[in-house]
Formats: C-alpha cells, structure tokens, sequence
C-alpha cells in the first residue's frame, strides 16, 4: 500500500467530512486536514480525529467467532459462513423464507446497502429486511416524498445556509452532532442572517441562536401550526406562490387558523410574543430556511409534524426558491444513501417503491429474475425487531447494534436472545453481537474503497487508504460467499465498482438516479448530486478541458422550477395537533427526551472504544432542572433512577437551567444500566413508522446507598 495520503472521507455522521489518510507503520492510518473539501475545509470533530484508533487490533474482531458449548469461540471463515448458511436454510425450510430477517445500517455504503436488500430479496426471498435508518429520518422522509413527491436531506448545498437570511433549527443539535457545520450558521449571522434554534434544552447549538424556543419535547407540530396561524392573521402568506406552486392550501389553512396562538402557547409552553418574533424573523428577509433533525421526527407522529414545518415554507414561498427551502439534516454516516438502495422494507434501488409494478420489473430485469419472484414490502425495523422469535426465527444483522439503539430495548434484547439463529457482521464485539450465534469480522472505512451519500444528496468515494489486517473479509465477500451457499452462484461480486455500475442500472429512472454517476466522476469532480441521470452503461465525464462535456452535472438544487410530483407543486398537508403517545400523569409526572453528546456517535459501539472519546464522555447521564434535583433531594452526581413503563435506568444527575423543568434528558450512547432506550416508548408513527424516542413519561426516584 502506498504511503502517501488518500483523500477520502469520515467513517460517522452525515456530513461525511472530507480527510486525508497515510498510512502508519503500526497498520493503521494517521488522519490529516483536506481543506479542499467544501462541506468541512479540514475541520473535524473529535470523533473524526480518532477514527484510526478503532482499526487498531485491540479494540476489533479479527477472527470469526462461531458459538461453542455457550461461548464465541474463534473458527476459520469457511465454517462460520457454513454455519450462517445452514442456520439461515433450515429456517427457510421449516418456517418458509419469511421467516428469515435481514436488518441492515445506516453506516453501510451504497454497494453493501444495495447488496444486502438484493441478497435478501433475490437469494433468501424475504420481504423481512429493514435497516437502522428507520429510527433516523424515516419522518422527514416520508413528510417530504408527501409534500415535494422526493425526499433528498437537503434539497441544497449547505453553501447555500450562510446567503438565506433566516434559518429556523427545529430539534438539531448540530453544534455536538456534526460540529464542523456551525460554521455555515457562524457565517449566516455574519451575514447579519437570524437563526432560531428549537429545543426544549439550551445546547450548544441553542446558545449560538438569534433567538431560543423551548417547547414541551412532542409539540413541535402545535408550534409549527401556530406559526402558521400567525402568518396567515399577519398577511404574511405569499398569495401567488400558493396559487402557482401548490395544491392543498384551503385545508391546511383551515387547520392552521384552528391552532389560536394562546392555545399553541398553552401547549408548547412557547409564549405568543416569542411565536411573533418568530414569524417575524423568519417572513421579513427575501429568503429563509426549515431545517429539522430527529427532535422533530422521533416522534409518534413526526411524519405530521416535519408536514407542518414545510406547510409553513409552502405558505410563505420559501421552498423551490433560491436560498430557501426545507431540508432534513441526516443523522448516519449513509443514511441518505442507505435509504435510497433497497434495504429498506418498502424500497428498491433508486428509491423505487417496492409496490410498484413498473419499478419490479426495471429492478428485476437488472437483477436477472422474475418480477413475480420479488417479495412485497415487509414489517418496519422495530416491528421487525419485535417479531423475533415469534414470525421471524432466525435473523442476519449488518452494522447495527439494536440491544442499545432499538427503543423499550430490555424488550428488544428479550426477542434477539429467543431467536434461534442470529448471525452478526461487525468491526467490533457490539452488544447485540455478543448475542450472536456466528460473528463475522469486516473491514471498515479506511480498509475499503465504497460511495456514501452525504446528507446534501452529494455521492461521495471513500477510499481504502490501507490493507485490512489478515483473517478479516468485507460484507461484499460476505454476502458472494453466503449467497453462493446458498445456491446463488452469480450476482453478488465483491468488487465494490462492479456492484456500483449495476446500482447505476438498477437505478436509472428512478427518483435517487445514480446512472451518470461513476467512480472515475467521483475522483475527478470530488462528489456529484443525484440525480445525475445519464447513460446507464458507460457514461464519462470527458477529459478536464473538454467544452465538449455532455454528461449531466448533477443537481445541487431542488425544485427550482417545479416540484417532483405529476403536476410539478408542491402539496400542503392539513395536519392538527395531538398529544405525545403517552403523557405524563401522576404515577409518571415527568417527560423524558434522548439525544447525543458530541464524543460518542449512535450505540457507541465504536467510539466507545476510542480511550480520548471516552475520557471525553465516559457515561451516561440524567440533565435535570433544578428544581427536579431539589424535589428530589439530589445533587450534582447522585445517582437518580428514571423509570418508566418499560423499564429502569440509573445514571449521575447532571443539573442544570438548561433544560425545561418539566423534562429530564438522556443521552443514549451507551448499554447496562444507564441505557436511555430501556426506557423508550416504542408507539410508532402510522406512515413512517418511526418510533417516539423523543418523548415518554417517567418518574424519578432517587437512589440511596
Ligand atoms: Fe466525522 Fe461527522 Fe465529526 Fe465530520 S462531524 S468528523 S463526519 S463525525
């Protein structure tokens, strides 16, 4: 391997910051700044910095590991994937293929998302596959297919945030969760820009805002509508906009005027003189932003309320503009192109709809088998999650750690630890892995050349900057491996460029068009927005220089000129308020909302093993007001135990006016005792199904001796 540095990218968040990589002595990689990579000009957060520790063989899985007498014991890789194969056969035989589940990542790359939901469809014929991602962004997804019939994170480069003159940050906080795109805010403000952060707790984020609203966690969509409300008696609505550029505006107009800014108050606890400034702010300049993270979407009914936000854009013209628009700030490393490729239960490749007869059969032909051989649409992660070992008995799992993600989560680890066969591919012994019966040891980003889609819909190359370490194969082997035993012989290559130029195919036409997109253009051009449709089989971007150039540029902007629905407009949905699904009462006076910190990402299954992380934010914590802490008779690290319905957590109290004193957070980082999501409500969305991570009554207790 070369030992010069390799561009490429960060293996966390959705902002999939631009790095160099050199490789070291002792096998791993040493991170440096690439400053020309527009989203992050060479600034990382800590987790970027560290990434190299968790190649490091100390903290990984280096052998596969096969289940033996109670233990995980080491075993060559031809008898774990034999045993996997077997395990995944017999249940196919004795339950039939449904019985088999497949779940999937957010951390995946476009080839292994797309490889797992083809391996699933077409070798196993399961429709029980889904992925992590649907405990991220499911909502904004679903909201924002509903309103602009496409959903793309942002529907604009974030270069575009520091020239709007107003953005409004609903439930992000991006100051911890991708600390390298402050700047973009830092810059708006510059600009002499307003932002308004969202967020019942006063973050770090919060504290960088024109103007702070702190609702009750779970009544976002109230806000929304009262904004709304106001916009409408204030005559700020952009009349012909609304004419020309929507469908729908009468009821949602009629919903908005139901939701009186006293009302709104009385349920946000937001004030009417805020809700005004608010408006203000956000009508007054020629142009303004929504953006919403999972504060929003995490909730019982967040497809609605991210539909609120963008009614609010519609009615003031701020969407298909320049400098305007609503946009969803992605959580995972791929989340937007994980969701875009099949492996999520209701999708094919191009973010096709799996019930769409056209769609199966374009899929189909590139795949190679009967439209009539593909499964429909299966159950959605948590209902997937909840099926095991009932419906679904044996289960293959690719970069997920559900024991400490998956909400009511002491119930989760319950179904995993009653399959019968459980087969986990992963970088390290997470907790859901330890559970398994075959783990198999593989590659991660700096090891291995793939595309991800960064949460500006800008496909990126990360490549392997250094040759993994013996005894450990990529989830591309994987699959050709488990697929050939299975029967399937042809189909799955391991190379990952191969499996990218039939994903082109598979996706040409469809609403995520990756045909003119190609590994030569990822090089050369540093990252293309889809779609870029083009010439699905040989499209290249001719030689720098070449006035010539006919392949199609990619599309950083959205819906300038018309929106992706049949008639081109945008629809507004008419939403109302309704209350979390469970609300605080006398037995669980208080609500509890979850989130990050800035040195751990997701489970932590990773970062929890980089030691600089870890002394940064060794555990968990319980934030709580003041005046809970003095209810309680608690001070500044005591334990304090959070019960709710579904279970118990213990963690040192953290106090602080920054939070509201009717909610306590947590973050959900890591597993044992002070596991947030033991507590979590798992009431589902009814479109997106997404669970309520965000808001579940509880009560605290303290914690004596
Ligand atoms: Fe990596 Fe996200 Fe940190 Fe950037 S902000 S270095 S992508 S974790």
């Amino acid at each position: 391997m070369q030992n010069t540095a390799t561009p490429t990218h960060c293996p966390y968040c959705a902002l999939q910051c631009g790095m160099n990589l050199t490789p070291t002595p002792d096998g791993t990689v040493e991170v440096s700044e690439r400053a020309d990579f527009p989203v992050n000009r060479g600034a990382l957060c800590g987790k970027g910095r560290t990434a190299p520790a968790v190649l490091a063989s100390n903290v990984r899985l280096t052998s596969p590991l096969v289940r033996s007498g109670g233990e995980l014991v080491p075993a060559s890789w031809d008898e774990a994937l034999d045993r996997i194969a077997a395990g995944l056969r017999r249940t196919r035989a004795e339950h039939g293929p449904d019985a088999v589940g497949v779940f999937g990542g957010g951390g995946l790359t476009n080839e292994k998302a797309y490889t797992l939901g083809k391996f699933a469809r077409v070798v196993l014929g399961t429709s029980q596959i889904d992925y992590n991602g649907r405990f991220c962004m499911s909502s904004a997804a679903a909201a924002g297919i509903k309103a602009f019939g496409l959903d793309r994170g942002l529907p604009f480069p974030l270069e575009d945030i520091p020239k709007t003159g107003c953005v409004i940050l609903v439930g992000s906080n991006l100051a911890e969760t991708m600390p390298p795109s402050l700047r973009f805010f830092n810059e708006l403000r510059e600009n002499g820009g307003t932002l308004i952060v969202i967020d019942p707790r006063r973050t770090k984020t919060a504290e960088q805002a024109d103007l702070h609203l702190a609702p009750r966690p779970g009544t976002d969509l109230a806000l929304a509508l009262g904004l709304l409300h106001l916009v409408i008696s204030e005559g700020r609505v952009d009349a012909e906009y609304v004419q020309e550029r929507t469908v729908g505006w009468e009821d949602a107009r009629a919903a908005a005027m139901a939701h009186w800014p006293e009302y709104v108050e009385r349920i946000t606890g937001v004030s009417v003189p805020q809700l005004r400034e608010t408006v203000r702010l956000f009508c007054e300049p020629e142009s303004a932003m929504v953006l919403t993270a999972r504060g929003p979407e995490q909730q019982s009914k967040g497809t609605d309320t991210v539909g609120a936000w963008i009614n609010l854009c519609l009615a003031t013209g701020r969407a298909g503009r320049p400098l305007s628009g609503y946009g969803c700030l992605t959580g995972q490393g791929n989340g937007q192109g994980g969701r875009e490729h099949g492996q999520k239960a209701d999708q094919l490749p191009g973010y096709r709809k799996l019930d769409d007869p056209a769609a199966r059969q374009h899929v189909a032909e590139v795949w190679g088998v009967d439209p009539e051989s593909l499964p429909g649409p299966g159950r959605s992660a948590y209902e997937l999650l909840d099926a095991l070992g009932t419906d679904i008995t044996s289960l293959l799992l690719m970069a997920s750690n559900p024991v400490v993600s998956a909400p009511r989560a002491a119930h989760i680890e319950e179904r995993i630890r009653s399959l019968d066969f459980l087969a986990v591919c992963d970088v390290v012994l997470s907790e859901t892995a330890a559970l398994a019966d075959v783990v198999l040891p593989v590659t991660q980003w700096a090891e291995e050349t793939g595309t991800t889609t960064n949460l500006e819909g800008r496909v990126l190359l990360r490549r392997r900057a250094i040759t993994p370490p013996e005894g450990i194969r990529s989830d591309l082997e994987v699959l050709h491996e488990l697929a050939a035993r299975l029967g399937v012989e042809k189909g799955f290559p391991t190379d990952p460029e191969e499996v990218f130029e039939e994903l082109r195919r598979a996706s040409a036409g469809g609403p995520a068009d990756y045909s003119g997109i190609t590994y030569r253009r990822l090089v050369e051009e540093d990252g293309v927005f889809w779609p870029c449709p083009g010439a699905a089989e040989a499209v290249e971007r001719p030689a720098a220089g070449d006035t010539t150039a006919t392949a199609h540029p990619g599309t950083p902007r959205l819906f300038l000129d018309r929106f992706a629905t049949p008639d081109g407009r945008a629809r507004f949905v008419a939403v109302s308020h309704r209350a979390v699904a469970e609300e605080p009462d006398d037995e669980y006076p208080v609500l509890l909302t979850t989130g990050r910190v800035v040195a751990q990402y997701q489970s932590g299954a990773q970062t929890r093993r980089v030691a600089e992380l870890n002394a940064a934010a060794p555990g968990p914590f319980v934030e709580l007001h003041p005046r809970l802490a003095a209810r309680l008779g608690a001070a500044e690290g005591d334990p304090v135990a959070v019960v709710s319905r579904r279970g118990r957590a213990v963690a040192p109290a953290r106090i602080t006016n920054a939070i509201r004193p009717d909610t306590v957070f947590m973050p959900f980082h890591w597993p044992g005792e002070g596991r947030a999501n033991t507590l979590t409500n798992p009431a589902l969305d009814p479109t997106s199904r997404m669970p309520e991570f965000k808001a579940c009554a509880v009560r605290l207790e303290a914690v004596r001796g």
